[in-house]
Order: C-alpha cells, then sequence, then structure tokens
C-alpha cells in the first residue's frame, strides 16, 4: 500500500492527488414539499491536477442532514 499523506490517487486522470478542503457547496433538492435550497460548507477530496472531486459517503450524509433541516422549516 502506497503511504499518502493526503489520501488517494485521483482516479480520473490517475496522477493528482485528492486534497482534502472545506468547500461551501450550493444545491437543491426536490421533495414533495417543493424544492428545498441548501448552502453548506463540506470538506472534499479536490484534485491537486484535474481539479475532480471525491465526492464521498460523509459528504452524501452531510447534504441528506442539511436538507432534512430544510425540509423540517416547512412544517
Ligand atoms: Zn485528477
Amino acid at each position: 500500500m502506497p503511504n499518502d499523506e493526503n489520501g488517494d490517487t485521483c482516479f480520473f486522470c490517475k496522477k493528482g492527488k485528492f486534497v482534502t478542503r472545506t468547500e461551501e457547496i450550493a444545491f437543491h433538492q426536490w421533495t414533495d414539499k417543493g424544492y428545498v435550497f441548501c448552502r453548506i460548507p463540506v470538506s472534499i477530496g479536490v484534485c491537486d491536477r484535474c481539479g475532480s472531486r471525491n465526492w464521498n459517503d460523509e459528504t452524501e450524509a452531510l447534504i441528506d442532514d442539511a436538507v432534512r433541516k430544510e425540509y423540517d422549516k416547512f412544517r
């Protein structure tokens, strides 16, 4: 196993490395009460070469959580 300090080799360009950094992402998601719009800071891996994002389960969980909180405001 290679010993990478900053995580995995990019699986898109296979040359860069994913560097974890915090980015604010904005997104919206359709729910049965309408569109929910969220803007949250998440820590994601970004390739230092091609800029691809390594979207992981943790990121997904943060987004789900944010959507749920916004969704609750409709009640
Ligand atoms: Zn890359």
